[in-house]
């Protein structure tokens, strides 16, 4: 199931939680256990990250809290320079805050006992999550305590879902301001779907053929042909799969789809190999950051020019913990750019 994130309210002056997903603004930490500073730096220019996304992501039915954030460099020259984007993974597996999703998890799971009970299991076998022989359901009876009345958790004032349905304790925390920090929002998630309708992108586009001869000069040594071009778009069915499946959603600026396939924005890069060659050893895709979130936080300061931002993560969500049971951990983090071809 593909879970897309569209832009909500602005974060105003009201904090954000840790269950929340959100865009821009300030990152909200574990217990506020700050990750590593050289997790949140820039590779290329040192200077302090600013956040792009923060997703509340915990796997569903574990108790453990989790995740995922995305940072990139405020400064214009580090666009396209390797490590100005980064991804990083928080677990918490604080023991009492477990034993309350605990409880948490078993209410859901009462009322999920008035559902068929084939429904229940096909539910469970279907759940994509690696660790599902450790759920919480296959190791223990999970109904021993439904005698027990649980009074509801408080949630967060936005009334939409999160990635996951555990609602662990909310902790909040002030909103920091800060000049290096993008336009905030709040995203809401929905799952995707699909219209029949065949979107056919190519027949939209239209060369001029007197372009064709015309030499374009391209950021490396190389000069192209108009006519180069015009093949290079016929033959990119990569990006053509993305923008067909993008119009069916056009709002989405997130995708999340936990072991799934992501949206390949280009074929002519060096992400592109790496993930169709499944070289991303020992992790999953988890999500990407999709190019309508540009229109939502560009600024004049700082314009950006990717096409996606592709998230993969521990597929054992292996991470040490210090003392607080909080641990960071940097993941893969693959970004594709517009293409010299993809603005025609
Ligand atoms: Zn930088």
């Amino acid at each position: 199931m593909v879970l897309l994130g569209y832009i909500d309210e602005p974060v105003g002056d009201e904090p954000t939680s840790l269950q929340d997903i959100f865009v821009g603004g300030q990152p909200s930490y574990f217990k506020d256990v700050k990750p590593p500073t050289e997790l949140t730096t820039c590779k290329n220019c040192g200077r302090h990250l600013s956040l792009l996304l923060e997703a509340f992501a915990p796997f569903h039915d574990e108790l453990y809290d989790r995740i995922i954030y995305v940072f990139m460099c405020p400064k214009a020259e580090c666009s396209k320079k390797n490590g100005s984007v980064r991804a990083i993974r928080s677990v918490c597996k604080d023991p009492t805050l477990m034993d309350e999703n605990r409880s948490q998890v078993e209410q859901e799971a009462e009322e999920r006992v008035v559902e068929p009970v084939k429904d229940l299991f096909g539910e469970l076998k279907l759940d994509s999550n690696p660790f599902a022989s450790a759920n919480p359901f296959a190791s223990g009876n999970p109904f021993d305590k439904k005698e027990k009345v649980e009074t509801p958790k408080k949630v967060t004032s936005q009334p939409e879902p999160t990635i996951s349905s555990i609602e662990p304790q909310s902790t909040t925390k002030p909103k920091k301001t800060s000049q290096d920090s993008f336009p905030s929002f709040f995203l809401y998630v929905e799952e995707e779907t699909v219209s029949p309708k065949k979107f056919n992108l190519p027949s939209n586009i239209e060369i001029d053929e007197s372009v064709l001869d015309a030499e374009i000069e391209t950021e490396g040594s190389a000069k192209l042909k108009g006519s180069d071009i015009k093949q290079a778009i016929d033959d990119d069915d990569t990006f053509n799969t993305f923008t067909e499946k993008v119009e069916h959603n056009p709002s989405q600026v997130l995708r999340y789809h936990l072991g799934g396939k992501p949206l390949l924005y280009n074929s002519k890069d060096g992400i592109y190999q790496t993930i169709i060659k499944e070289k991303v050893q020992g992790k999953q895709f988890e999500l990407q950051i999709m190019p309508k979130l540009i229109m939502d936080i560009e600024t004049d300061d700082f314009e950006m020019d990717w096409g996606t931002i592709i998230v993969y993560t521990d597929t054992n969500d292996a991470i040490e913990l210090d003392k607080e049971y909080v641990g960071y951990k940097e993941e893969w983090c693959g970004v594709q750019y517009e293409q010299w071809n993809s603005p025609l």
